[in-house]
């Protein structure tokens, strides 16, 4: 028997590739045209028809991990019908695709592999990752999501592991801004693995090695990096949960060179200032008034400052005075200058200079500060304990609670919890959900401060207008413009973010708000359009079989 006639045959190649398979949906014209008779059932089915069944069969397995699974493999068959599901029922499965589900199957990524996805480049590839970029399949690409597996959600270094959170975050742009899914690449730097655990593992597939030291690190980002924008010189570049020691760096040296971002820290500090600038609409309070304290100063505690200090520079706050308004508690407490530990880089624009006695316990940080809004990006699961939120709310009206550490087990506190403390009069936002509260006949709903809400938007702005660069002031731009989604009736009653049912209409605002903003800082490279909005229109693709290019009749 020859295999390679098989492969070969007549339409089959067409029905292995998720790219043009449609399974059923093939008419009876397709089927006669690409030599598909007699290799489908009779019936012709829509694609809803096909959704309903997916979507009986999602709802059929047991455990989250199952339906993850079948997930990509019904991707790995038809593309387009996944995303259909994924676009259609987006609120369900985005805890599925991405987080919580997506660290699971990260954590178990070597026992449930079936087939690659995306790219891997290892420091074996030192030298030649130019031509290995060659291989990949697909001749554009528009966005490239890449981890080095190292800090993967709250789970630590996993390794090649991580490649699970390119590949899902690229579904979140196709489904939340309507990127081309083929114009989507997730990439792993495979640099090692510090956990011993996966050295150990017979079925881990990265390379089992310890992390390869600084120097070798950086040598082969730059080199990935420099090849990238060879190959597509308009691409977007977005880091993906890589350590701290790593991903500040990494954007300091790309960050006005490449068109990239962290959604780690830009996109995280994004989405946390436009739920506190509507959060600072509901209280009533002036914005240069308030005190803020943040328990946590990692990537995504001080993304989150820096974008809230850009609104205050912008008020007309100099710098110092802004940086006044910031306090910062970590595991040692209060940072200060003087508190005798060796800072690490990124904390040490916040650490307060006018504190002789050292302050170690968030209790006494916010006795001290009374501070509007308190801030959790700890991974310190309940430590906004009720003495800390009666303590805050004793000395505002409306004290702002945002309690933004995933998954649910680590938020600081739960929606309930900072409800009852507060008597129902706090603004909460989390990071994972939480269902609506009940409190003395009040329905009282938590916000979700979900990167999902900024990170399409951006992302497709800034490849839509062909950006040089990601700047401040568009990230700022995509703040305000996803906090305008929320009007002002909404906001009375302490609604900070909008419906994510809305994504797709988000993003397109988020992205026009965007792309204006890279013209008027002049790193737009594209002729102005008449309207930018039916630009970024033309740009989002949706799922559907008429948009799929089929091969030529012969
Ligand atoms: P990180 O590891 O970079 O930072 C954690 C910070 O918490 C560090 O500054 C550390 O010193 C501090 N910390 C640790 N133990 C502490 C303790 N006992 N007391 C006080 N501070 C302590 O992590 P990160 O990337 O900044 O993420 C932090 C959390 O934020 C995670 O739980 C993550 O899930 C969450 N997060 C939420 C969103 C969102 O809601 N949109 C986005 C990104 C990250």
């Amino acid at each position: 028997m020859n295999t390679n006639n098989i492969l070969c045959s007549k339409g089959s190649s067409i029905l292995r590739s998720s790219y043009t398979n449609k399974g059923t949906a093939f008419s009876p014209e397709e089927r006669q045209k690409f030599g598909l008779r007699g290799l489908l059932p009779p019936r012709q089915e829509t694609i809803q028809d096909q959704a309903e069944r997916a979507l009986s069969q999602f709802h059929s397995f047991q455990t989250t991990l199952e339906q993850y699974v079948f997930l990509n493999c019904l991707r790995d068959r038809n593309e387009t019908l996944f995303f259909y599901l994924l676009v259609n029922n987006l609120e369900l499965m985005m805890p599925i695709v991405y987080t919580p589900t997506v660290g699971e199957a990260c954590q178990k990524f070597g026992n449930e592999f079936r087939f690659a996805q995306g790219m891997y480049f290892s420091t074996q590839d030192r030298g030649q990752i130019r031509d290995i970029l060659d291989n990949w399949p697909n001749p554009e690409v528009d966005i490239i999501v890449i981890s080095d597996g190292s800090r993967i959600l709250g789970l630590g270094d996993l390794g090649t592991n991580g490649m699970g959170i390119p590949v899902g975050k690229l579904q979140l742009y196709v489904a939340g801004a309507g990127f081309n899914p083929a114009r989507t690449l997730p990439v792993i730097i495979d640099a090692g693995v510090n956990t011993k655990k996966y050295l150990e593992d017979k079925f881990y597939l990265g390379e089992k090695h310890s992390r390869v030291p600084d120097q070798e690190y950086y040598a082969i980002i730059e080199e990935f990096m420099v090849a990238v924008y060879n190959k597509w010189p308009k691409v977007l570049v977005q880091f993906e949960d890589i350590s701290n020691d790593h991903c500040f760096n990494l954007l300091d040296i790309y960050r006005n060179r490449f068109l990239c971002f962290n959604d780690d820290i830009q996109g995280t500090g994004s989405v946390i200032l436009s739920g506190f600038i509507n959060a600072v609409r509901a209280v009533q309070i002036p914005l240069r008034d308030h005190r803020l304290v943040f328990f946590g100063a990692g990537s995504a505690g001080i993304g989150v400052a820096d974008c809230i200090m850009s609104l205050f520079l912008e008020q007309g706050l100099t710098e110092e005075e802004a940086r006044k308004r910031f306090w910062f508690v970590d595991s040692k407490g209060l940072i200060t200058t003087n508190r005798g530990d060796e800072l690490a880089e990124h904390k040490k624009a916040y650490a307060r200079t006018d504190y002789t006695t050292q302050l170690k316990t968030l209790l006494e940080v916010v006795r001290d500060v009374k501070p509007t809004a308190l801030i959790g990006l700890s991974g310190i699961g309940r430590s906004f304990t009720q003495d800390i939120i009666e303590e805050v709310s004793s000395h505002v009206e409306k004290p702002i609670i945002f309690s933004l550490s995933n998954p649910t087990s680590n938020a600081e506190c739960t929606a309930e919890q900072a409800y009852t403390w507060s008597k129902g009069r706090c603004i909460f936002a989390s990071g994972s959900p939480f269902a609506p509260v009940e409190l003395n006949g009040v329905r009282l709903v938590p916000g979700q401060g979900n990167n999902m809400y900024i990170f399409p938007g951006l992302g497709l702005g800034a490849v839509v207008c062909h950006a040089t660069k990601v700047t401040d002031s568009m990230i700022i731009a995509a703040s305000k413009a996803l906090a305008s989604c929320v009007d002002d009736a909404e906001v009375i009653t302490n609604k900070i973010y909008p419906g994510l049912s809305g994504i797709r209409d988000i993003s397109i605002r988020i992205a026009v708000a965007v792309i204006e903003k890279a013209f008027e800082e002049g790193v737009a490279t594209i002729a102005r359009p008449e309207s930018i909005e039916q630009l970024v229109r033309q740009y989002v693709y949706y799922p559907n079989y008429e948009s799929l290019q089929l091969p030529q009749q012969h």
